[in-house]
């Protein structure tokens, strides 16, 4: 409680504790304040998705994207992802807006894929809490592609290590659920977390993201180079397929390559697109 903190705090360092307690009041109201920004943003169509492909080393194609969710800010702007996700993670939004994600590409997959790109397939970023709290349909889901139309082989769940952190069996129930209807999983940001290889035997992998992080300083601590390539080596032998993440430069992008990675995700290749310009970029290859 602020208030008898600072009470409280008036005979000794007077000044030093309002001082925290500003600092922290303003970091609270800009919280809230931005979190009943979100709710609305749903409604107001503030939200939208960009489309970043992803390039298979060997045929050089793209036939894989991810949707990476946006928020237009009326006055404040872009508002980064890892700014506002963590806020409706905590709130319980994430539901809503993860469904909403889900729509949104199921409506743009079906297009595409009739039009230009009958392999695509489309990665979706999902949340711990879409797996346990109870409000959510997430193996809905798996209904909903059928009700469409949409072969689930079009559809591949990211999925990070704080979910099977926490995961019980029924977090493997769903995954596994998915897993057998046809829909890919995918490991995200692979090498970051404490423990990620005791979870490729113990939940349905189908794809390691390998984290930024390392790609970025591949090229200079060689340690990384050497994880990288461990990683590679490791996932090929579970039959693992590798997705590198922030590929950049060529350097990056040759180096990978000799070491066998099968994909490549990064401004190299293309940075986040509008739906429009995915599209016209699955025109363009
Ligand atoms: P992520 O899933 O690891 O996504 C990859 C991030 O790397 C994206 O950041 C992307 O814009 C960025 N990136 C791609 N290529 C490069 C590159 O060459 N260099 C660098 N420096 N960065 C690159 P973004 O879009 O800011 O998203 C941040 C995170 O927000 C995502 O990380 C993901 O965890 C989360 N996120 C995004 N959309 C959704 C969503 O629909 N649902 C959920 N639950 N999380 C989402
Ligand atoms: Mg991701
Ligand atoms: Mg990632
Ligand atoms: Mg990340």
């Amino acid at each position: 409680n602020a208030d008898q903190a600072m009470y409280g705090a008036k005979g000794k360092g007077k000044n030093s504790y309002q001082y925290y307690t500003h600092e922290m009041q303003t970091a609270a109201i800009k919280r809230i304040t931005l979190l009943n920004d979100l709710r609305y943003a749903v409604k107001n169509k503030e939200l939208f998705i960009e489309y970043q492909p992803i390039c298979n080393f060997d045929s050089k194609k793209v036939v894989k994207a991810e949707a990476l969710l946006r928020w237009q800010h009326p006055e404040k702007g872009r508002i980064p992802p890892d700014e506002f996700i963590p806020l409706a993670e905590e709130s319980g939004l994430i539901i809503e807006i993860s469904n909403w994600v889900f729509d949104e590409v199921c409506r743009n997959i079906k297009h595409w894929k009739s039009r230009f790109c009958s392999e695509l397939q489309i990665s979706i970023n999902t949340s711990p809490s879409q797996y346990f709290n109870a409000e959510s349909n997430i193996t809905e889901w798996l209904n909903l592609l059928l009700d469409r139309g949409i072969s689930a082989r079009s559809i591949l769940l990211e999925v990070t290590e704080n979910l099977l952190m926490e995961a019980n069996d029924m977090v493997s129930k769903k995954l596994f659920e998915f897993r057998q209807a046809g829909v890919d999983i995918a490991l995200d940001d692979f090498g970051t977390g404490f423990s990620s290889i005791s979870y490729l035997k113990k939940f349905p992998t189908d794809y390691i993201k390998i984290d930024k992080s390392f790609v970025k300083s591949m090229t200079d601590v060689s340690n990384d180079k050497v994880l990288c390539e461990a990683i590679i080596v490791l996932a090929k032998k579970l039959g693992i397929s590798v997705v590198a993440e922030g590929v950049e430069t060529q350097e990056q992008y040759d180096i990978l390559k000799r070491m066998g990675c099968d994909y490549a995700q990064g401004y190299l290749i293309a940075r986040p697109l509008s739906e429009a310009d995915f599209e016209s970029f699955l025109i363009a290859h």
